[in-house]
């Protein structure tokens, strides 16, 4: 999701560059924003300006941006209402970057949630009142516009005359623009009910620009990617949680990619670092990471708070901040020790570090877990409660895996599957990589005696892999553990098959998985909040990009109630009451979900969404700002991906857990690495 916010009285937005822009075309782009902020402060009377832009170049930081800015010129998009949403991200094509008249136009859109003035469902409106000089950024075409040379394509800053957003004076007469059929009322009124802090003008807004504008911060981060893991290991965790935790946590070093920087955190009556961030540069660094992994023991109290203070100190500790930085904390208690976790909550968003959290058993502060990783841009998982109890445990390691494949740089969950593993079974799956994948991983985990399952791979130009031939763009992940699994460099897109093999053991607990690192291909899964109370309606949107918002997609999904019943959820982008959906066809599929009358406590949806390259379209959305503007008509590659997400209804049930003892117990001494001196 977009990690903006405001603060104080500017925006702080992250922006991805989504290819390896040169320092020229960095430059053009921190004038644009520049210019933006202007023309922002102008058309908001001097109330809101942007702060500081953090800037990642080359495909990076793209979960926590708030705009993609892409390559090729084309027609820019925006989610409606996006900031502080999940996923949600503007999509400014390569010329905006001449005309952040376009610019401060999608932010009308992202940050204050207002529609589209210059055309509807019944033709052309106006929102220009009197003169020509106080007409709506929302309403005019981008040659209206502030852009630099006339043709916004590069030289000196043109002024346009549009500068101003509408007022009730000066909105559409005829109510038939998109704003009006969505709002029903003027631009401003939109904005001040989306900040409570804005006065709306008296009478027309101001027309001269008022002074004080400022300059923005333009802070481009450091291309790298640091991951933190938190494990809880308070005397609660004993037995095989803790087990199944290092296990899940073991995945996270053999599975990270070439350059990731990676480190454990654990923590009960104190937080501990088990290991400081490590690169992973090859198998030594790996078994490095691993093995303080498996030197963790469970026993003592549950300093939430301190686990995440010493993850944030540990990335902070690394050096400049960085694109993509990641804590994923696991617990199965109530902080009961130390600093507060709310405490570390603002600086870990000041600091934009996404948090993933992850709840096991009865006894467990949902709200509190749902808005640590609301806060930060991540997601709260919630381990299933009805479950029994090894299912509960063999979980704790499945969503530490899952995360994996979701919280990379570029990554996505293409599938995610549970299978029972018999005794001498063969299963066969396939799955669909899209055209673009950087890199796939293929891996099946299992509950039981390690070296049991055996997994080959078949490519959709009939390559066999297997432990016994692994071609040279092949890593095999496959370290005594029960996980195996294959890292495939750039992947010929198409359908893989699984082959899985059991012998013998096991209590029959699989999953399989399938991850796809694709930089062009991004989306999620969101609510507008992540608290309701019983009886309300929960809206789900649910968006998919390449590059940018992708229509046309099949999505389907389910939900699981607090008392672990499911209910299937039915999504439509049909600009239709019944799903929720505001407009037809723009590529927000929406759903409505009822059924929160019975059951307090977590739910938790699972969706799925395929887009096929003959049904997938770009969605006619796209600012049609100049008449003969072109479309953007690229390829949609077919893709499939799959989204979760937690809300919490009323109060979930707390189960008193038992008391926990305050002395823990020294970490066992890790083996030596087998790692030769370089
Ligand atoms: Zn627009
Ligand atoms: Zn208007």
């Amino acid at each position: 999701m977009g990690i903006g916010r405001l603060v104080g009285n500017h925006f702080d937005l992250v922006v991805s560059i989504r290819h390896d822009a040169a320092q020229a075309r960095v430059d053009e782009w921190q004038a644009s924003f520049a210019q933006a902020s202007r023309l922002l402060w102008d058309a908001t009377d001097g109330q809101h300006r942007l702060g500081t832009v953090y800037v990642c170049n080359n495909a990076t930081g793209g979960r926590n941006a708030d705009a993609w800015l892409l390559e090729p010129d084309g027609r820019s998009a925006s989610a409606v209402s996006g900031l502080g949403s999940e996923t949600a991200h503007m999509t400014l094509y390569g010329d905006e970057r001449f005309k952040p008249f376009v610019v401060v136009h999608e932010f009308g859109h992202y940050g204050y949630g207002v529609y589209d003035e210059y055309e509807g469902s019944a033709g052309p409106a106006e929102c220009i009142g009197g003169t020509t000089s106080d007409a709506c950024i929302m309403e005019s075409a981008w040659s209206d516009g502030d852009r630099f040379g006339n043709a916004g394509t590069g030289g000196a800053l043109v002024s346009g005359r549009v500068s101003e957003f509408c007022v009730a004076g000066n909105h559409d007469p005829d109510s038939d623009t998109y704003q009006d059929e969505q709002r029903s009322v003027a631009c401003w009124q939109t904005m001040a009910s989306s900040f409570p802090g804005l006065a709306v003008p008296g009478g027309t807004p101001t027309v001269a620009a008022p002074a004080g504008a400022g300059d923005i911060n333009w802070v481009v981060l450091a291309p790298e990617q640091r991951y933190v893991l938190v494990v809880d290991r308070s005397g609660s965790m004993q037995g095989n949680k803790m087990a199944q935790a290092l296990v899940g946590s073991a995945w996270w070093a053999d599975s990270a990619r070439t350059n990731d920087r990676l480190g454990v955190v654990s923590f009960a009556t104190t937080a501990r670092t088990d290991i400081g961030l490590t690169t992973i540069t090859g198998a030594g660094d790996r078994t490095d990471v691993r093995n303080a992994v498996n030197g963790i023991v469970a026993g003592g109290e549950t300093a939430i708070g301190e686990g995440l203070r010493r993850a944030l100190d540990e990335i902070l500790g690394a050096g400049q901040r960085a694109a993509t930085q990641v804590v994923v904390l696991l617990t199965d208690g109530l902080h009961n020790r130390g600093e507060a976790p709310a405490t570390v909550l603002p600086d870990l968003a000041a600091n934009g570090v996404r948090v993933y959290t992850i709840g096991v058993g009865p006894s467990i502060d949902s709200a509190l877990l749902q808005a640590v990783a609301t806060g930060t841009g991540g997601t709260y998982y919630r381990i299933d409660p009805t479950l029994s109890q090894p299912d509960q445990e063999f979980r704790i390691r499945t969503v530490l895996q899952e995360i994996s494949g979701i919280a990379r740089e570029n990554g996505g969950v293409v599938t995610t599957r549970p299978e029972a593993l018999g005794e001498a079974d063969r299963i066969e799956r396939r799955v669909l990589i899209e055209e673009g994948s950087e890199s796939a991983t293929f891996a099946v985990t299992w509950d039981g005696d390690q070296k049991t399952v055996m997994l080959e791979l078949r490519s959709p130009d009939g390559e066999s892999i297997d432990l016994g031939s692994v071609p040279p763009h092949v890593r095999p992940i496959d370290t005594g553990l029960p996980y195996t699994g294959y890292e495939v460099e750039r992947p010929t897109p198409g359908e893989w098959t699984m082959v899985v093999r059991t012998r013998g053991g096991g209590s029959g607990r699989g999953q399989l998985y399938v991850f796809s690192e694709n930089p062009h291909v991004d989306g999620a899964l969101y609510s507008p909040a992540t608290r309701y109370d019983r009886g309300d309606v929960v809206p789900l949107f649910l968006q998919a990009y390449v590059d940018q918002p992708v229509g046309g997609l099949q999505v389907s999904g389910r939900a699981i109630l607090p008392d672990g019943s499911t209910a299937p959820l039915r999504f439509g982008d049909d600009g239709d009451v019944l799903t929720g959906d505001a407009v037809v066809d723009d590529g927000t599929s929406s759903a409505l979900f009822d059924e929160t009358h019975d059951l307090e406590g977590v739910y938790t949806f699972q969706v799925q969404v395929t887009a096929d390259a003959g049904s997938a379209f770009y969605p006619d959305a796209g600012e049609r700002l100049v008449p003969g503007d072109a479309t953007n008509t690229r390829a949609i590659p077919a893709f499939t991906r799959r989204f979760s997400l937690s809300v919490v209804v009323g109060e979930e049930k707390v189960v008193e857990p038992e008391q926990e003892r305050e002395e823990e117990p020294e970490p066992r001494r890790p083996r030596r690495s087998t790692r030769r001196p370089r």
